[in-house]
């Protein structure tokens, strides 16, 4: 392609979320020339669909609450499977970030008192969540957007990277094409940082929109990097079942956290019957002190709706198996008898109106049914805690397209505070690694651009092959059927001969029509990543013989602490490039001074 398009940058961001945007804002203010590169325009990345808050011990409802209880929450959370040092930065360093998005002009609600005000959710100990209303990610999202146009950062909108570029194992760059012109692009930069988000798009019933196909994932892994905790991805127990349309659209955690209950068909609160061992001491186990917990949370236990995710996932999914679910084959999520009709409509705007008008149910009036829906996933790149650097010299990956700081299960809150404190790290580390290169920096291989454009096109000179659209629609639901949220060794196995199949079909896909703007070949891109996801996660799935967190093995129903609990799952890219690589790797060892909040 004769004049193609290129910049040169110290520091390329691809992803436009909380992550993306929080690194590029740290890099330019450390002096790099950043580029942020998004696939939708700016502003629709997946973090402004966040809805429940920011978890921060910033101690403003609790003074009792500090870094050290939020460390010990985020771990139990992961079931101990995270990496430490990243659980205590984040503990750490979140309250500075949301004070600092206050600086920046995010207006949070407040307490009484004029403090930012903090909610409950699930597994964290304090209400610690920071909110606007149920439109948290909006307003993250709109406040990072602001600044980063307002310091002059450039940005590449509808802009997708396809492949990184190296130098002698290094970073040299990245390619990607305009999606309305279909038009290659190269960025010459040292660094790179990944914020893709997720791989939800893999499952069919899923909270996700189109963008999250795992293409951080995947070009991480094609660079030379490795994702740790593949097997590990969130069910939320409480995505929309009705109407078809919607099904796995999310309900946020905060109507439970607001006082929402969960009921089966016949009325019964069911969470009593499913309180883990591990969280007995500190769940109500009478409906009596659960309620009272909301209005004297010193004196009484949580209630059992406000267990980690994958615990009440897991519950949702054993009563609807059991033939006590709703009609459209959900639960109830009933707030409507519990709450005035002010309070649910001034703290839950959002689900009101969702409910309105997508299933035309009144939430103040009338139960929801919900049901679990593919969420988030907790495995990533693997980064190094303090920099989020990849083991590609110049890669780093940020928020949720790094692996390591949720362990096997993510406590809901804890995604926009990983965003913040591990973006803006990445943005000063790579800068601060690209300013020390001077001018020995890593040098693009034109054959390397050559040869990613030829890749990129390959559907095109393919006559007669499949489409992509019915290879996509089979990967979703294979993947939703065999590694989903019960999992068992032979459908892990099933799943992984499956995946072998929808490979070789997407050999001979083929896309009809131009370059200009042109979904279908969009997609077929899309697809090399999410088929190449699925295959980590499902292989680290069958390897794992245990359930943990995000993990459930009908065959391996206990948690293993001798042997699985001291291990990681590491994924690669195979030598031939074809599939890919399991290691086990031990856990990195805990210091003893934060082992203390584990007796
Ligand atoms: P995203 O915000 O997902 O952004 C990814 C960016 O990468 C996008 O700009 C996209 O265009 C870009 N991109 C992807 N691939 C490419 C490519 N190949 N080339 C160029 N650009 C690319 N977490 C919480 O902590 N609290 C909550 O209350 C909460 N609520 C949630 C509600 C919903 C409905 C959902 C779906 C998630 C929620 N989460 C919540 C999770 C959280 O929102 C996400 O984990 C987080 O926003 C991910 O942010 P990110 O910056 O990593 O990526």
């Amino acid at each position: 392609e004769g004049g193609m398009e290129r910049h040169t940058y110290d520091v390329v961001v691809v992803g436009a979320g909380g992550a993306g945007l929080r690194a590029a804002i740290a890099a330019h203010e450390a002096g790099a020339r950043t580029a942020v590169v998004c696939k939708s325009l700016l502003g629709k990345a997946h973090t402004v669909m966040a809805e429940g808050g920011i978890a921060a011990a910033m101690g403003n409802r609790w003074p009792e609450d500090n870094w050290e209880v939020h460390f010990r929450d985020t771990m139990r959370g992961g079931k101990m499977l995270n990496n430490w040092r990243m659980a205590q930065l984040h503990a750490q360093e979140a309250p500075e970030r949301v004070q600092e998005l206050e600086d920046w002009g995010a207006l949070f609600d407040r307490t009484d008192d004029g403090l930012i005000s903090q909610r409950d959710f699930g597994g964290h100990k304090y209400a610690r969540l920071a909110h606007v209303g149920d439109r948290t990610g909006l307003e993250m999202i709109r406040t990072l957007q602001q600044r980063t146009v307002q310091l002059g950062i450039d940005v590449f909108m509808e802009c997708t990277v396809t492949d990184l570029l190296k130098d002698d194992g290094k970073i040299a760059g990245a390619i990607g094409y305009w999606r309305e012109s279909g038009r290659f692009i190269t960025f010459d930069a040292p660094t790179v940082i990944l914020a893709t988000g997720g791989i939800g798009k893999s499952f069919k019933v899923t909270s996700n929109s189109w963008e999250y196909t795992g293409d951080g994932h995947a070009l991480a892994m094609r660079a030379g990097a490795a994702l740790i905790n593949m097997e590990f991805v969130q069910f939320h127990p409480t995505g929309m079942v009705w109407p078809p349309s919607v099904k796995g659209l999310l309900v946020t955690e905060s109507v439970r956290g607001d006082g929402g209950v969960l009921k089966n068909s016949e009325g019964k609160r069911f969470m009593f019957d499913y309180i883990p061992e591990f969280f007995k001491s500190e769940t109500a186990d009478t409906i009596e002190e659960a309620d009272r917990w909301y209005d004297d949370k010193k004196n009484n236990r949580r209630p059992p709706e406000l267990l980690p995710r994958d615990e009440v996932a897991r519950a949702i999914n054993s009563e609807i198996k059991a033939g006590r679910g709703t009609p459209h084959g959900g639960i109830y999520l009933d707030i409507a008898s519990r709450r005035t009709p002010e309070f649910i409509r001034k703290r839950l705007p959002s689900m009101y109106h969702q409910f309105k008008e997508l299933a035309d149910v009144d939430i103040t009036a009338e139960p929801m049914e919900i049901g679990p829906t593919c969420h988030y996933v907790m495995g990533g790149v693997e980064v190094d805690a303090d920099t989020q650097e990849s083991a590609v010299t110049g890669l780093y990956a940020v928020g949720e397209c790094s692996g390591g700081m949720h362990g096997s299960n993510r406590l809901g809150g804890n995604s926009l505070g990983d965003l913040l404190v591990f973006g803006k790290r990445a943005g000063e580390a790579a800068s601060a690694y690209a300013a020390s290169l001077g001018d020995a920096r890593p040098v693009v291989d034109e054959a390397d651009v050559k040869a990613a454009q030829a890749s990129a096109l390959a559907p095109f000179e393919v006559e007669g092959g499949e489409n992509p659209y019915t290879i996509q629609h089979d990967l979703q639901q294979s993947m939703n059927d065999l590694v989903g949220i019960i999992r068992t060794g032979s459908e892990l196995e099933e799943s992984l001969r499956e995946i072998e199949v929808f490979k070789e079909r997407a050999k001979t896909m083929v896309v009809e029509g131009h370059r200009q703007y042109n979904p279908g070949w969009h997609l077929a891109i899309d697809l090399r990543n999410m088929l190449i996801v699925s295959e980590a996660i499902a292989k680290a799935a069958l390897a794992r013989e245990e359930s943990r967190g995000g993990h459930t093995r009908d065959d391996f129903p206990t948690t293993d602490a001798e042997v699985w609990g001291k291990k990681n799952l590491v994924v690669t890219l195979n030598t031939d490039g074809t599939g890919v690589d399991l290691h086990e790797k031990p856990l990195p060892v805990m210091p003893d001074e934060l082992k203390k909040y584990f007796d």
